[in-house]
């Protein structure tokens, strides 16, 4: 009888139930595994924000500074788990040293080369802050250098699941945000890299800015038109019209601007409108794993299309 084969006593029972539970894990396992095969792989805003959070935890990431350095360090490591090629070119400006790091990744035979940028420096003095006293104390840049950095991120993990058919450099800017202070300038990393380029790239788009919780990006008005529409048509198509608002607002110099003038098609990705902009209170709660996971979400899909 059916049932007589099936009188376990208990021992047998726990066997049988340990070993189900072993199958069912390994089953969870190589669904982990192997996300390509069943689902397709999403970009994550909460891991985004968790790279952001790393990086507020070392502190701002003002040049010279142990933060700085730390930053570096984790964001070499990060590209190096998931398999970039990592460069890190030192150049000099203005008698600075400047750390830049580039991650590339090739794509098919014949196929584009776009760069995806962002800066990781903090700005030393919040010098927008209310308060006088707090002005002389740098800028913490959780949106202002982590969140650019962290979308960043979390596309190293992403991209080389999807194996795009551009080739992809990841470049994390040094000194973007120390302008109008002694001895430094405005967008220093990205005109060392963007002048020493002897082969140039089909497109940049530059992450700045981009984790506002509250996020409305306009057009930038210096931006390469005819990229930007590509860009924004897709933030459209998945929905987003309304975070990727088709009209110009504000002219900005920023790390597209190296590029542009080398006759690069650039853009620059950025929601200006942030109250606490170059100001003490650019803090983590401030940023959002949703507006992360947006701009992430666009940027891949539009690269999935070149
Ligand atoms: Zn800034």
């Amino acid at each position: 009888m059916q049932a007589r084969k099936w009188n376990l006593n208990s021992r047998q029972l726990h066997t049988v139930v340990l070993l189900c539970i072993g199958l069912v894990l390994v089953g969870v396992g190589l669904s982990l595994a192997l996300p390509g095969r069943s689902a397709p792989v999403a970009f994550e805003g909460q891991r985004a924000f968790a790279h952001a959070e790393v990086q507020m935890a070392f502190g701002a990431r003002t040049p010279g500074s142990e933060a700085h350095e730390r930053t570096r360090a984790y964001i070499a490591d990060v590209l190096a788990r998931h398999g970039w090629q990592v460069q890190q070119p030192q150049g000099e400006l203005l008698g600075q040293q400047v750390f830049n790091l580039l991650a590339t990744r090739p794509g098919a035979e014949g196929g584009p080369w776009i760069i995806l940028g962002a800066h990781y420096d903090s700005r030393f003095f919040a010098d927008h802050d209310p308060d006088p006293a707090l002005q002389l104390q740098p800028v913490p840049g959780a949106n202002d250098g982590a969140s650019g950095v962290a979308v960043l991120l979390e596309l190293a993990r992403i991209l080389p699941l999807h194996d795009p058919a551009a080739t992809v450099t990841l470049a994390f800017f040094d000194a973007e945000d120390n302008g109008g202070i002694d001895g430094w300038d405005w967008i220093m990393g990205s005109r060392l890299v963007a002048d020493s380029l002897t082969e140039l790239p089909d497109a940049v788009v530059i992450l700045d800015m981009i984790g506002d919780a509250d996020l409305q990006i306009y057009l930038e008005r210096s931006s390469d038109p005819r990229l930007a529409a590509e860009i924004w048509a897709q933030a459209a198509a998945l929905g987003y019209a309304d975070v990727f608002i088709n009209e110009p607002k504000f002219t900005i110099m920023d790390d597209h601007t190296p590029f542009l003038a080398r006759e690069i098609p650039a853009v620059d990705i950025i929601d200006f409108d942030y109250p606490y902009w170059h100001t003490s209170e650019d803090t983590l709660d401030k940023i959002s794993p949703r507006s992360l996971q947006i701009v992430g979400e666009v940027v891949l899909a539009w690269v999935l299309t070149q």
